[in-house]
């Protein structure tokens, strides 16, 4: 199995009380056996949406994604919960996570879009990263009672990129000293990582949701002190599966090692201007060159053929602009099997066609994934 397409799928979620407070219109619908999902033009009530009408042209637009979650309306009968995220997408990731294969799935969408509660959750609404480490854990507890010569060995870990710097979100925040930040590097075999990155070995699911709450949390407490610093970062949570079959007969040892990359992608709505002055400004671009190089990536990646003359574009991918896409070159256009979640707000015309554009592209990516798997004795 070696070419696929990267997998892309849509989720709207509910109105927020401010958007109800304001009148808001719901301008997206879909379709669940086309798997369509249209957005309308908003009509005049919507101040919001008014300003973007005045200033130009404003028409219906439809897109057909791999799956498309209609989270907007509880009581419909269509309304996808997490389980179904998880269901038709998280699980699937985790077979082929099973048969040797890296994954990444990303979460992408304007700050407010549900991102977080896709990929994160609440304690009461688990999302797919703790669905996934919960059906992880199952997977192998089941294995070890029924294939006692397979032994499993799970790591994880979790960084953010903030400001094009990395920080280890394992690492507690030390009150009063100044952010450490990690340098990435770059190995001919396993490409890019980040030096020095803490890697927990875990051995339950209690174990890697501990981590993983603490990791989140640690991304909040700048947040609150860094006016809400994880709309401006991309959070990046690892497992590691390594799995070390000895077959009896041939008494031959084999290692499969596959890469769980679950990633909770910056806001993509462009800096305000009104805001951008100073350091923000500065913080601003920055966030912005991960975001705006990550679009140029899938752009590249998208149109293979539209490199410059007797170049093919594979070599003018520019990876190495940000560091969010050489962190996630494998993930992007090499040896990975990945999905992107584009997230959108029921009523934000503008940044909702923004962000549908942005994954009718990312449609086309082919990433090139292979079994990892290596004789060790
Ligand atoms: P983001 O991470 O993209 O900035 P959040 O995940 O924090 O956005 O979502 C913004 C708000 O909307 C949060 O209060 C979240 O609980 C709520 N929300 C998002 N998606 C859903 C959904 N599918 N169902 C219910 N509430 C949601
Ligand atoms: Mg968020």
């Amino acid at each position: 199995d070696a070419g696929g397409n990267v997998r892309v799928v849509v989720r709207v979620r509910a109105f927020l009380p401010r958007e109800i407070q304001r009148g808001a219109e719901c301008l997206i619908s879909m379709d669940p056996i086309s798997q369509t999902t249209t957005l309308h033009i908003p009509n005049d009530s919507d101040p919001a949406n008014a300003k973007a009408k005045s200033r130009k042209v404003i028409e219906e637009k439809s897109f057909t994604f791999d799956n498309s979650f209609w989270s907007h309306d509880i009581e419909d009968r269509h309304y996808a919960h997490q389980a179904e995220v998880y269901n038709s997408l998280g699980e699937e990731f985790l077979d082929h996570n099973f048969e040797g294969y890296h994954t990444c799935i990303f979460a992408y969408g304007q700050t407010g879009s549900g991102k977080s509660y896709t990929m994160m959750g609440t304690p009461d609404q688990p999302g797919l990263i703790p669905r996934t480490c919960e059906d992880l854990f199952q997977r192998i507890e089941a294995a070890q009672n029924e294939t006692p010569n397979i032994s499993y060995h799970v790591r994880a870990s979790y960084f953010e990129v903030y400001n094009e710097h990395v920080r280890d979100l394992l690492v507690p925040v030390v009150p009063n000293q100044p952010p450490y930040y990690l340098k990435i590097r770059e190995s001919p075999t396993e490409g890019p990582y980040v030096k020095d990155l803490t890697e927990v070995p875990v051995r339950n699911l209690n174990e890697i949701l501990r981590y993983m709450t603490n990791g989140d949390r640690s991304r909040t407490t700048a947040s609150t002190k860094m006016n809400d610093t994880s709309s401006r970062s991309h959070a990046v949570f690892t497992i590691m599966l390594k799995q070390i079959h000895h077959d009896m007969e041939t008494d031959e040892t084999t290692e499969r090692s596959s890469r769980i990359r679950l990633v909770d992608l910056a806001g993509s709505e462009r800096a305000k201007s009104t805001e951008a002055t100073g350091a923000r400004l500065r913080e601003g671009s920055n966030i912005n060159k991960s975001l705006t190089t990550l679009g140029r990536v899938i752009a590249a990646l998208a149109d293979p053929k539209a490199g410059r003359p007797g170049k093919r574009n594979r070599d003018i991918v520019p990876y190495r602009d940000s560091i969010l896409t050489w962190l996630l070159k494998d993930s992007l256009g090499g040896n990975s099997k990945t999905a992107m979640i584009a997230c959108i707000a029921p009523s934000d015309y503008e940044e909702t066609l923004s962000t549908l554009r942005y994954a009718d592209q990312a449609k086309r990516i082919r990433t090139r994934a292979v079994v990892n798997q290596d004789h060790i004795s």
